[in-house]
């Protein structure tokens, strides 16, 4: 584990902490280029299809609290691994290291989420690091809250198509030949397809096996489908959302960063670790998000573990320096995307 004191930004003495939510400081215009009526048409349709079945999975035909359980136990399983760990903690930020197995393994449960590629989503968050809250962070809230959240999903963002965005950002992602062939040959879409068969033969086969007629299996396998593919991926959507838009607006701040992030403790609890967001900016590379002893960090702990067997080497711990600066200091975050110099 990393244990050397980083270097931290330059400090200059600020006013104390400020509770209040930042909306109200000011607001900034959508980044360059944005139309907002030019929709993105592909992505609005099927994060809409995905929600109507998610919603269609609570009616008396399709629920089954199996299905139900799974669908948590999904939520937060491929949250912390496929998003938090590996996309976030891991790729982009590089707090750690894992064997390529387990690093490759990761990122095709966080495609199952349909949260984008790995080079594509390292590069939207490490630009959002270089800019947060100023133009062009992909997703500010002082756009708006809704544009934080999703809108910036269902529009063109020209800055974001051009594939420049994975040269300046996502060139060392793509230096490892299984990300180049997942974003040639579309696995995204496909790996988002196959899991659909799986979790109804999961379900099917399960009541099968247990003595249920095929129409009743069937029923019970669509259950399955649609509370462990729909509903699990629109409940991690709007997790990791909530950290673009809720911890960029409401809650405390351990650090007066140049930004307006926030330690969001609903937040922090649903997602995982990913919500104390204010000392995620603060210290983007440190593996660990949660800095105070309450600020649980589920994340960090299976970081943790994963590092006692052997699974995770060269974990960043968080900057000694940051613990030892002086109340109400300044730390200027943007500029950087919070990722060691090659
Ligand atoms: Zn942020
Ligand atoms: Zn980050």
């Amino acid at each position: 584990m990393t244990t050397a004191p980083r270097p931290i930004a330059k400090a200059a003495v600020l006013d104390p902490t400020d509770l209040a939510p930042s909306l109200a400081n000011s607001r900034i215009p959508l980044p360059a280029g944005v139309r907002p009526f030019q929709l993105n048409w592909p992505y609005i349709i099927v994060i809409g299809a995905y929600h109507v079945l998610a919603l269609l999975a609570f009616l008396p035909g399709y629920f089954s609290w199996s299905g139900l359980i799974l669908a948590i136990a999904g939520t937060h399983l491929c949250g912390l691994f496929g998003i938090n760990l590996c996309y976030h903690r891991l790729l982009t930020h590089r707090g750690l290291k894992c064997p390529k197995w387990l690093e490759h393994g990761m990122v095709v449960i966080a495609m199952s989420c349909l949260q984008e590629t790995p080079a594509r989503w390292v590069a939207i968050h490490r630009r959002h690091h270089q800019f947060a809250d100023e133009q062009p962070d992909p997703h500010t809230p002082l756009a708006s809250f809704f544009w934080s959240h999703i809108g910036w999903i269902l529009v063109h963002q020209p800055e974001l198509s051009r594939l420049g965005i994975y040269e300046r950002y996502a060139k060392d992602i793509l230096r490892d030949r299984f990300y180049v062939a997942l974003e040639r040959h579309n696995w995204l879409v496909w790996i988002n397809l196959l899991q659909m068969p799986l979790f109804f033969a999961l379900g099917f086969a399960t009541a099968w096996l247990s003595g249920e007629t095929p129409a009743a299996a069937t029923q019970t396998g669509l259950s399955i489908l649609m509370f462990g593919v729909f509903v699990r991926t629109v409940l991690v959507w709007h997790i990791t959302w909530a950290v673009n838009s809720v911890t960029h607006v409401w809650g405390y701040r351990n650090y007066e960063t140049d930004e307006d992030s926030r330690n969001n403790i609903v937040v922090g609890l649903i997602s995982n670790g990913e919500g104390w967001h204010n000392n995620h900016h603060a210290d983007p590379r440190s593996a660990r998000h949660g800095h105070r002893w309450w600020e649980i960090d589920n994340t960090w702990l299976t970081i943790r573990f994963l590092a006692r067997i052997g699974l995770a080497t060269d974990v960043v711990a968080p900057n000694a320096h940051l613990a030892g600066r002086p109340r109400g200091s300044r730390l200027t975050t943007r500029g950087t995307t919070g990722v060691p110099a090659e």
